[in-house]
């Protein structure tokens, strides 16, 4: 429910958080910031700026902060501790706040920073929920029958890598494998030809639970500590090779790229929707995935954006070419389903686990968020507006993802950027 510190009248000190279109003085996400020449240590984003939370502490401004270089014991602690922070920043920063003069000095400026991870991850799944992306991608590996049997019964997932997950801004090295085009009779060994992205949000775990204890989906809120964006980077000809029986392997686990900032279940309240409801036909979700109260406001209203920026386009400041806008609400299965899901058979989720969503497709080509589907798996390039044209990804593309939250009678909020450059 929306509280004092989602008033959209509700201004800040800090003047440029003021109509910012990512860091109002309604969001405040959590991460993990280096001031230069200083250590890791956990930060609210405000404006173009970052409230260093330890150094508040210190100064008798907050009594709930989170200590140490990752937010994982403070994401285990859940919503409580969370939402007594979230209020007491949130008076902290507003304007009229006797403490301004001291804590304006406490502030960082981001582009000064270095942003780093917000939680040590232990382990990364990544579920397939957007039904869109699934058709699309069904269609053009199996054109009648797209969706397996099993896909609106089971929140589809498998484990991903953690190690490497990297922050926002972090390069990557074009990964090699095992590639077997349709005419070679036996794989070879190289780069990968076919370098895909995955527009996908990520689900940050707060409060773990304990092996053999399920997570029943009454409870499953409360154990999710926010948001951020993940791109599912994706190596399209090693995957096609090596994915049966398994699924994905080294297609998936050279590198996955988050945005920094935790954007919590509180920030959030005023773009909870309901679910959509399923289209006529379709099973209804077994019991222990259905719940009331989730299918009323456990689905989230946020635009979630696809950009690419090309070496040329870098070259000649030519802005990001938007390739795809989608929404969460095209998600089939609420984040609540998939903590229930992923515990339901006794396995123990901890803090700073990370889910991503699977990639969320709009119906239509100006919401794809891969290249598979938006090239028809390589076989219709697009062509850029400076006449460059893409089938897959080329050394130097860089893609970036934003998000934004608007509701009526809300201050519309944002993720920051998640975005990374692809090297040789
Ligand atoms: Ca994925």
């Amino acid at each position: 429910m929306p509280d004092p510190t989602h008033n959209p009248a509700l201004q800040s000190w800090v003047l440029d958080a003021n109509n910012h279109p990512e860091f109002p003085i309604q969001n405040l996400p959590l991460g993990i910031f280096a001031p230069r020449n200083g250590a890791p240590r956990a930060g609210i984003a405000i404006g173009n700026h970052i409230l260093d939370l330890p150094a508040c502490h210190t100064n008798n401004l907050l009594t709930h902060f989170p200590a140490g270089a990752t937010l994982n014991d403070f994401l285990a602690l859940g919503a409580g501790p969370r939402t007594t922070l979230r209020m007491e920043v949130s008076l902290l920063l507003a304007r009229g706040n006797a403490a301004e003069s001291l804590a304006k000095t406490l502030l960082h400026e981001t582009a000064a920073c270095t942003l780093h991870l917000p939680a040590a991850i232990g382990d990364y799944t990544d579920f397939y929920a957007g039904i869109h992306h699934a058709l699309t991608v069904g269609k053009l590996f199996r054109p009648d029958a797209p969706l397996l049997p099993n896909y609106k019964f089971v929140p589809i997932g498998y484990h991903g890598r953690a190690s490497s997950v990297a922050v926002s801004g972090t390069p990557f090295r074009r990964p090699n494998g095992q590639r077997k085009q349709a005419d070679q009779p036996e794989p070879d060994f190289g780069p990968c030809r076919n370098l895909d992205f995955e527009l996908e949000f990520g689900i940050w775990i707060g409060p773990g639970n304990n092996p053999g204890d399920p997570i029943p989906i009454s409870n499953a809120a409360a154990h999710i500590a926010g948001f951020c964006l993940l791109n599912d980077w994706s190596a399209r000809d090693i995957q096609a090779w090596e994915y049966q029986p398994l699924g994905p392997f080294l297609a998936k686990s050279f590198a996955t790229t988050i945005s920094p900032w935790i954007v919590t279940p509180e920030a959030l309240a005023p773009f909870r929707i309901a679910q959509p409801p399923r289209p006529e036909g379709d099973p209804r979700p077994l019991p222990y995935l259905w719940d009331d109260a989730d299918q009323r406001a456990g689905a989230f209203n946020i635009a979630l954006e696809a950009y690419l920026l090309t070496p040329t386009m870098r070259e000649n400041g030519t802005p990001p070419l938007r390739l795809a806008l989608s929404n969460t609400a095209h998600a089939y299965w609420t984040v609540a389903q998939m903590v229930t899901h992923h515990t339901s058979n006794g396995c123990d989720l901890r803090a700073g686990d990370l889910f991503g969503s699977g990639t969320i497709s709009a119906p239509t080509q100006t919401g794809y968020g891969s290249l598979l589907e938006l090239t028809d798996n390589g076989r219709k390039p697009i062509t850029l507006p400076n006449g460059e044209a893409r089938r897959f990804l080329e050394n130097g593309d860089e893609i970036i993802f934003r998000a934004h939250a608007e509701a009526d009678g809300a201050v519309p909020i944002g993720f920051g950027e998640c975005r990374a450059r692809l090297l040789e």
